[in-house]
């Protein structure tokens, strides 16, 4: 069967449907670091790449390649890979696309992680960085069209929910040769599809929507073939390999990934509705309300507006704590992109890594909120923010 045409039935099948050893219908764990071979000329053609198989865990693994299928075929990509954590994907695919001398243009507004590689280690390295106003594409292009040997974006950002125009600046990028790194994290392949909007390489934290039940961390790389090997090669070198126990969970918890989508994507809507509406909100971030300033480039490449939302209070950072002690129906922690909400300040979450200066500099009030709709009733999520604002 054609596994690729619905994201509902890839989600299930893509990357899978051979019975397994017994008969077994559910991927195995396959808990083994090394795998053994009866016949020398097996292992040998194994071991040079003339056969398929696995040698060593740290490489490759029977558990953890469905998955990498799994992504595979969801984003329409030639080949994937996979980490023990989004940012171990992250920083080795940016260490092993970049060289002393090189260059690489980003945005400002990157997940806090990614931002550290970008100010402290890459130049180290001795590449120049260079982080653009997210939202001025035009200085994006400007600064891209100097040359550039990566171009590295993040749709929506966190915290503020800006949106940048993948197929501009992918096009930008490529008249100079670059390769154009997509974060889709927050989308997963059932909202957005970088790789078919011009991007190269689409990186994922897949501990977050794909896995999407906060029990497991995993990362994901998927595109172009011949760049997918080289960053497959400096992973199995340095070695953030994810393990086989974590992977069969994550291909676990993707076989809902549509069914889940669908929902985030309803109650993140329902409940930046209901904000927008409130007296005590001052702003809401959220690119399926119509006045967000980039909705019409959201509506154009994305499916779904998703679950991930943040508003600011009127009443500043006193009434940001009073709200989030009185909220019931969600956790107050970091991470996002599970089946229950989960909600915190981006100074203890998504940005903790940065100083108070640095997430001033990035835009980012100190009383604003982070929200990650669940997958709970929608009145119920609307109903227990409703209790909690009427105490601020
Ligand atoms: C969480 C996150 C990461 C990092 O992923 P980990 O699995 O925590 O290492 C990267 N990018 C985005 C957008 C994230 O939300």
């Amino acid at each position: 069967m054609d596994t690729t045409t619905n994201t509902g039935t890839a989600s299930v099948w893509a990357g899978e449907g051979k019975l397994a050893s017994e008969g077994a219908i559910v991927t195995p764990v396959y808990n083994s670091v090394t795998f053994g071979f009866e016949a020398m000329d097996d292992w040998f053609d194994v071991a040079l790449g003339k056969k398929p198989g696995h040698i060593y865990s740290r490489n490759t693994n029977p558990t953890v390649r469905p998955l990498e299928d799994k992504i595979r075929i969801l984003d329409g990509g030639e080949e994937a890979t996979s980490f023990s954590t989004g940012m171990a994907a992250i920083s080795n695919t940016l260490f092993a696309l970049l060289k002393a001398g090189d260059r690489v243009v980003s945005i400002k507004d990157t997940y806090g992680g990614s931002n550290k590689v970008f100010i402290e280690f890459l130049p180290r390295m001795q590449v120049e960085v260079h982080l653009c106003d997210t939202s001025d594409f035009a200085a994006i292009e400007r600064e891209v069209s100097k040359g550039c040997t990566v171009l590295y974006l993040e749709t929506p950002t966190n915290p503020t929910m800006k949106i940048v125009d993948i197929e501009r600046l992918a096009k930008a990028a490529h008249a100079v040769g670059a390769i154009v790194v997509v974060d889709n994290t927050f989308n997963t392949p059932v909202n957005q599809r970088p790789l078919a909007l011009g991007a190269d390489l689409v990186v994922y934290s897949a501990t977050k929507y794909l896995n999407g039940h906060s029990d497991a961390m995993g990362g994901l790389v998927v595109g172009r073939k011949s760049l997918v090997d080289r960053i497959y090669h400096y992973r199995e070198i340095t070695g953030a390999s994810l393990h086989a126990q974590p992977a069969s969970m994550i291909v676990r918890g993707m076989k809902t990934l549509e069914l889940r989508m669908l929902r985030h994507n309803e109650n993140g809507m329902a409940v930046a509705r209901f904000l927008a509406g409130h007296p005590k909100v001052d702003q809401v971030f959220y690119p399926g309300l119509p006045e967000h300033p980039n909705h019409a480039i959201a509506k154009k490449q994305m499916h779904g507006f998703g679950g991930m939302l943040s508003f600011s209070l009127k009443g500043g950072f006193d009434s940001v704590v009073v709200v989030l002690q009185s909220l019931k129906l969600a956790h107050k922690a970091a991470s996002l992109g599970s089946v229950g909400t989960l909600v915190g300040p981006p100074r203890t979450t998504s940005h903790v890594e940065l100083s108070a200066q640095e997430r001033a500099d990035a835009g980012i009030p100190e009383g604003l909120i982070r929200y990650s709709a669940g997958i709970e009733n929608a009145d119920d999520l609307i109903a227990d923010l409703e209790q909690a604002l009427a105490r601020a």
